[in-house]
């Protein structure tokens, strides 16, 4: 029998996710197992008390149930308990007989990703050898990260003001965002922080820009010690490589079972869809039609014209790394599949992939760069405001910097919206206004991001005279 090849299986997989999740919706109550989790939270009892009120009640949609939340708590405390009250109210036994495997998949992927990029840009960057071809290397990488992530924005910038989707939105949508201001780090902040001050805890957090600076000096100073050791340690790093590819291949193996947990989860909870799609329509194809320019038309030329390579062999090569990017909303959690799609299947050797793609999924981000500067116009003519041309500039070059800042975890981008804001006097409020849509943008936004990340791949593997299979 012909196998069933992993991006289909995975299609399949998130077919059935979204229809489970569509089944299967999440409702919101309290029940005294709420209550007594609610206790153990630190929430005052009086509040506790209170809540009684809404005992019984049965709320499909969480923004209905914290609406009622607010009607009976304080401002501050609901900000303050939202996500626990939302936690002890969360009902959905069908979801949660699955949502594990999507926990255990994310949690697989993530085990692996420091040792993964440590090991595998150590022994890239002792194959690229000299000084000169790491500086080479790395200029050609940046070029291609801000030309794409440019060319996104600009696509974005052009469709949101001609299709003008926030003329008219309903500013009482507004939802309230928990601390938006202190998860922002300024951008000098960020430089400095790339040289870890413990190596030991950029593991632990996963600060993937300190330990691919450590990384790439580490490997680049192998080359600079006696040969007895440089051999030593090289070997030693190729093999731990290889042996992180094999628990990688390994894991991926059960990409559809993670991506049918976390999918359907990920509908079940969402709003009312058809709610939220004929409210925020218009903005949500904004976005997703700018997006798909940039991941269908401009990418593919650039690696057909620049990367000399065949754009859409790529992108059927990189569908189980795309899918997973598209289920999880992460592209640090995919990085182990893009780098074993961009190697195994389109030929990108190590030594350009190991430097290139753990750089990409943390800094090039052109489907969250494009969707920063489409929620900043949109939330701008939400509110009235008129942006200039110097405004929209500025908007341009902010929301380059907030998606190069941005982590490649779920909804990133939508904090660093405040940057963005903030550069050019929009309310800080205005994040709000799209918070309800943001999961599913992200989604797209991330599959973007990773396609871009491969398509550097290819194209600088390509200009180093790399023979590929695309
Ligand atoms: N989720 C995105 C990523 O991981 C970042 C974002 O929120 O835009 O690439």
């Amino acid at each position: 029998m012909k196998k069933f090849p992993l991006h289909l299986q995975i299609f399949v997989a998130l077919i059935f996710a979204i229809i489970y999740g569509i089944i299967f919706p999440t409702n919101y109550s309290l029940t005294e197992k709420s209550y007594k989790q609610l206790v153990r939270t630190g929430l005052a009892q009086v509040y506790i008390e209170n809540l009684r009120n809404l005992k019984g009640h049965k709320f499909s949609s969480q923004n209905e149930f914290l609406g009622a939340i607010r009607t009976i708590l304080p401002e501050e405390t609901t900000i303050k308990y939202q996500s626990q009250i939302i936690k002890a109210a969360y009902h959905n036994k069908p979801v949660k007989s699955v949502s594990w495997m999507g926990d255990i998949f994310l949690r697989a992927l993530r085990m692996i990703i420091i040792p993964l990029i440590f090991s595998s840009l150590i022994s890239g960057v002792t194959g690229i050898g000299t000084g000169s071809n790491l500086g080479r290397l790395g200029l050609k990488t940046i070029s291609y990260y801000l030309l794409t992530s440019t060319m996104a924005i600009i696509t974005g910038l052009f469709l949101v003001n001609v299709l003008q989707p926030g003329i008219g939105a309903d500013l009482n949508l507004s939802q309230q965002v928990e601390g938006l201001v202190e998860k922002q780090r300024s951008l000098g902040e960020t430089l400095i922080h790339i040289v870890p001050d413990n190596i030991f805890i950029a593991f632990q957090e996963n600060d993937m820009l300190s330990v691919i600076f450590f990384a790439i000096l580490f490997g680049f100073f192998i080359t600079r010690v006696k040969e007895e050791y440089r051999n030593a340690l090289n070997k030693a790093f190729n093999a731990i490589f290889e042996v992180m590819m094999k628990i990688t291949m390994f894991i991926i193996i059960f990409t559809p079972l993670g991506i049918f947990g976390i999918v359907s989860k990920v509908v079940a909870d969402q709003d009312d869809l058809l709610n939220l799609v004929s409210r925020m329509g218009i903005y949500m194809l904004t976005v997703f039609s700018a997006l798909s320019f940039h991941f269908l038309i401009i990418l593919p030329i650039i690696v057909r014209f620049i990367g000399k390579a065949r754009p859409y062999r790529h992108m059927k090569n990189m569908s189980p790394a795309l899918f997973t990017a598209f289920s999880t909303a992460s592209s640090g959690a995919t990085l182990p599949l893009t780098i074993n799609a961009v190697e195994q299947n389109s030929g990108v050797s190590n030594k350009i992939s190991s430097f290139t793609l753990p750089l990409g999924a943390t800094i090039n981000m052109d489907g969250t760069a494009l969707y920063e500067c489409v929620a900043a116009l949109f939330i701008a003519q939400a509110y009235g405001v008129e942006m200039t041309f110097i405004q929209q500039m500025i908007i341009v070059l902010t929301a380059l910097l907030a998606s190069i800042g941005a982590a490649g975890i779920p909804m990133a981008g939508l904090v660093m919206i405040t940057i963005v804001l903030t550069a050019v006097g929009l309310p800080l409020e205005g994040v709000g206004l799209i918070l309800a849509v943001d999961r599913i943008l992200d989604m797209f936004r991330t599959a973007t991001n990773v396609w871009s990340d491969s398509c550097g791949a290819v194209v600088i593997a390509k200009s180093e005279g790399e023979v590929l299979l695309v």
